[in-house]
């Protein structure tokens, strides 16, 4: 509803790029008012007083904003849209994304998920079993072929690649064909590759799910979530969970996540650059055991991330020798890298994912780095003070 309000440019003429879109796209380009879409604190639209005619317009004007949204929101949804080649419809958080597609699934659904998924979403899945008997297949993200053999009985196919934390890659395109064989639903967190390096609507999916909270709010400031599609009827029902959930977005994060956006292309180029290289140091180092990084060519996903993915992206994770005491000291060294959970802003964050409840499946000296924008020799001299300081 009302999407003119935030035109894109749609000039005939060559496709914009990606990083031209992320600057272009959900501007109100009309003579006269901002650059920028405002920050708009609205919950109700005036009607203008008028009695209305029904069927004389084709476009209602804006009643409440919960059902009908308002232009900070469409702002965002427009260039995300843009960016994934598909409808966007942003939510408060990226569990309130998540959560809009796992609503419409009946008691008894059968449900494929990653074995290394979102923890988020096992606990979302975990509940749906117990309470609605919702047949819950966990399955190694790699495993094309257990896949294969389960998806003509399931209900929602849910995919996540590169995989947080153990960065594994799933074959979208022939999961996702197989799902549309099969008319089962296919979505896939696009939260690590972000809209620029995989746009899974392109790849087969029925759904691209983002935390906004993660690289395209990239400030680690705001929580924001969005989902994507170009099927009609699936928009339609997400849009629907939304005003009846009512997890709608707020106006500041929505502001501040097209503000975020605007810059995705610039930060990421420059984070992903220093991931690559700390990953090839990192592997190099006598007291890391194991880099997992899509980029390196003895990742096992590598070979298919080059087909899926633009770029091996800006997350990476390594094991270490020791034990989770000796890890937990060596982070407690950092100076500059942050110990923090989440991930994608502009700070590089660090943390050790085995101590949280739900991933005891993680090995225990893993931990996953977040490279942000600082200069790669200062991260670098940063964690290997950090490391060698327990031997
Ligand atoms: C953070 C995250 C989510 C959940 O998003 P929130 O914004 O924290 O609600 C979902 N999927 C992945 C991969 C994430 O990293």
């Amino acid at each position: 509803m009302a999407r003119s309000q935030n035109q894109s440019p749609n000039a005939p003429g060559p496709a914009l790029r990606p990083e031209t879109l992320a600057v272009v796209t959900g501007r109100p380009n009309q003579a006269g008012v901002p650059l920028n879409t405002p920050i708009n604190l609205a919950s109700n639209f005036s009607s203008g007083n008028e009695v209305s005619n029904p069927g004389a317009t084709t476009d209602q004007p804006r009643g409440y904003s919960r059902s009908d949204g308002t232009d900070t929101w469409v702002a965002l949804e427009d260039a995300v849209g843009a960016l994934e080649g598909g409808e966007a419809v942003s939510f408060a958080s990226g569990m309130a994304a998540v959560s809009s597609i796992f609503a419409g699934l009946r008691p008894g659904s059968v449900v494929l998920v990653p074995q290394d998924c979102y923890q988020g979403v096992a606990m979302v899945v975990d509940d749906g079993e117990d309470r609605l008997g919702w047949q819950v297949r966990r399955l190694p993200t790699a495993d094309t072929d257990a896949w294969l053999q389960a998806i003509p009985d399931a209900d929602l196919v849910w995919l996540e690649s590169p995989s947080n934390p153990l960065l594994e890659i799933a074959d979208i395109p022939t999961l996702c064909e197989a799902a549309k064989k099969a008319s089962t639903t296919c979505a896939v967190d696009n939260t690590f590759a972000t809209p620029l390096l995989q746009q899974p609507l392109s790849l087969g999916a029925t759904f691209s799910v983002h935390s906004a909270t993660k690289f395209i709010g990239g400030h680690s400031d705001l929580l924001s979530g969005v989902v994507v599609s170009n099927d009609a009827d699936a928009l339609q029902a997400i849009r629907r969970q939304r005003t009846l959930g009512g997890a709608t977005p707020g106006a500041l994060e929505s502001y501040l996540a097209l503000r975020g956006l605007r810059t995705l292309p610039l930060r990421l180029a420059r984070s992903q650059q220093s991931a690559r290289i700390l990953a090839e140091r990192l592997s190099q180092h006598r007291l890391v055991t194991k880099v997992r990084y899509p980029g390196l060519a003895d990742h096992p996903g590598h070979e298919l991330a080059t087909k899926t993915l633009g770029g091996p992206g800006a997350i990476l994770s390594f094991e270490t020798i020791g034990s989770a005491v000796s890890t937990d000291i060596r982070i407690s060294r950092l100076e500059l890298i942050q110990v923090a959970t989440s991930l994608g802003g502009v700070e590089t964050t660090i943390d050790r994912r085995h101590r949280l409840v739900g991933q005891e499946h993680i090995p225990p000296t893993l931990l996953r780095l977040s490279v942000g924008i600082e200069h790669v020799e200062d991260l670098w001299a940063d964690l290997t003070q950090a490391l060698e300081g327990v031997i």
